[in-house]
């Protein structure tokens, strides 16, 4: 597989390279430079989950990965599904929320986990550290948690995220080390900055900050469209319409590679929160990001999405016009009377999945079938979901036994020679 920087197109990279690197030069996001050939769309689509994301990953990485590693990765990456529900006449959810944390950031981030550990030189060091205001830490922690050759190293601003979230990836131990820094998650993500401009350090630690912008998260996320597709009635798959809740845009890219690989979908819909600069640009051609806005789907508040210059190229290089995107924002009052109303309509719903429901249902046309994105389990967002619906979510499994387990986090201060020794310590 080879891939290039959007920013400057003459820096080449290999999967390999482009896993362990994360960005190019100047910051710039790597893009395959081919897509892969799939052959019979329908014949894929009769495979099983993990099957067929093998096929598709294995296509795309090429001969850098034999396929039985590819298979392996796959297997160890996706032990969870991705089910359809139907939640009122052709529209139906994808629900991307049975993993570990119970969000969709599961599948890209054990992937992401996988190729890294498979592309890394077996006696290297490598430590992955990163700072996590809740759930990126938790994704990442149970991505590499096992994998006892990469070490990975959280830093989270103590007392300052819900007690529950951290539990979730407190708790783990192992190869799993998580410091709680006195401090903001801003002093968190300074403290990691500085680590990654000590070249010495990094050198010694052999420091990989896993970020969310990795290549091989947007390849595993492929996959879950394959399989929503493949589970809808076959006369429903002709005129689909799926409507993505959006942050950075990485599950829209995804989506939209699924559909330059050949899957069926006759258009996309951008739906997001207050943070509507993609909105407005659909909208004006003006690119115009303001202050990010907090919001009840606050996974979803950015205002300068990070994946966006992948979604312009890829749509000059099929020859789609961006006017073919669906798109709208939604205000919390509106997310909340949607929740409230698909509760009545016997599904339990969050915000963010809410607010893709909502845009899909104004823009779904008659003959058309509707699938939205279900992002995040309920509980994940216990609190908003229980008072705006006046219920008491459950908690599931994985929530509810790490709540019982121990913390087993560090603590330090908002001080670098602190931090330097814990990267030293977690690998000697
Ligand atoms: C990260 C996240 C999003 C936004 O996804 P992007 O790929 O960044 O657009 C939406 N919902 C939830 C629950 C998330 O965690």
């Amino acid at each position: 597989m080879k891939l290039y920087n959007l920013k400057e197109p003459q820096e080449q990279v290999s999967f390999g390279q482009a896993v362990r690197q994360g960005l190019g030069r100047n910051q710039g996001l790597f893009f395959p430079s081919e897509l892969p050939e799939l052959g019979d769309i329908d014949a894929l689509l009769e495979m099983d989950f993990v099957s067929r994301s093998s096929k598709i990953l294995s296509a795309f990485i090429g001969d850098e990965l034999a396929s039985e590693t590819v298979s392996q990765m796959v297997s160890s990456a996706f032990q969870f599904p991705a089910p359809i529900a139907k939640v009122k006449d052709s529209v139906y959810a994808l629900e991307l929320f049975h993993g570990p944390t119970l969000a969709f950031k599961d599948f890209g981030g054990r992937f992401m986990a996988q190729s890294l550990a498979a592309v890394s030189d077996s006696n290297g060091k490598v430590t992955i550290l990163t700072a996590t205001s809740g759930d990126t830490g938790a994704a990442v922690a149970h991505a590499f948690y096992g994998m006892d050759n990469i070490k990975v190293v959280i830093l989270y601003p103590k007392g300052k995220i819900s007690p529950l979230q951290e539990k979730l990836f407190c708790t783990l131990g192992g190869n799993i080390h998580t410091v709680a820094v006195n401090g903001t998650f801003d002093d968190c993500q300074a403290l990691v900055k500085k680590a990654f401009d000590d070249a010495e350090l990094r050198q010694e630690v052999g420091l990989n900050s896993a970020n969310s912008i990795n290549i091989s998260r947007l390849m595993a996320q492929i996959c879950y469209y394959f399989e929503a597709v493949s589970q809808l009635p076959k006369a429903q798959r002709g005129n689909l319409v799926i409507s993505v809740p959006s942050g950075n845009f990485g599950n829209l890219t995804a989506g939209l590679l699924a559909k330059a690989l050949g899957l069926p979908v006759k258009r996309f819909i951008v739906a997001t929160n207050a943070n509507d600069t993609v909105p407005r640009y659909l909208k004006t051609g003006e690119w115009t990001p303001t202050a990010t806005i907090p919001t009840i789907s606050n996974a979803m508040d950015v205002s300068e999405p990070n994946n966006w210059p992948r979604i312009e190229e890829l749509c000059q290089l099929k020859g789609w016009g961006l006017d073919e995107l669906g798109y709208g924002a939604v205000t919390d009052e509106q997310t909340a009377e949607t929740l409230r109303e698909m509760n009545a309509e016997g599904y339990l719903c969050e915000p963010h999945g809410a607010i893709a429901y909502r845009v899909l249902n104004e823009q779904l046309q008659d003959g058309e079938t509707g699938l939205f994105l279900c992002t995040a389990h309920p509980a994940k967002f216990k609190e908003v979901v229980d008072e705006i619906l006046d219920i008491d979510v459950d908690l599931p499994a994985p929530l509810a036994k790490h709540g019982a387990m121990e913390l087993l986090s560090l603590e330090r201060d908002n001080d670098f020679d602190q931090l330097k020794a814990v990267l030293q310590s977690v690998q000697d």
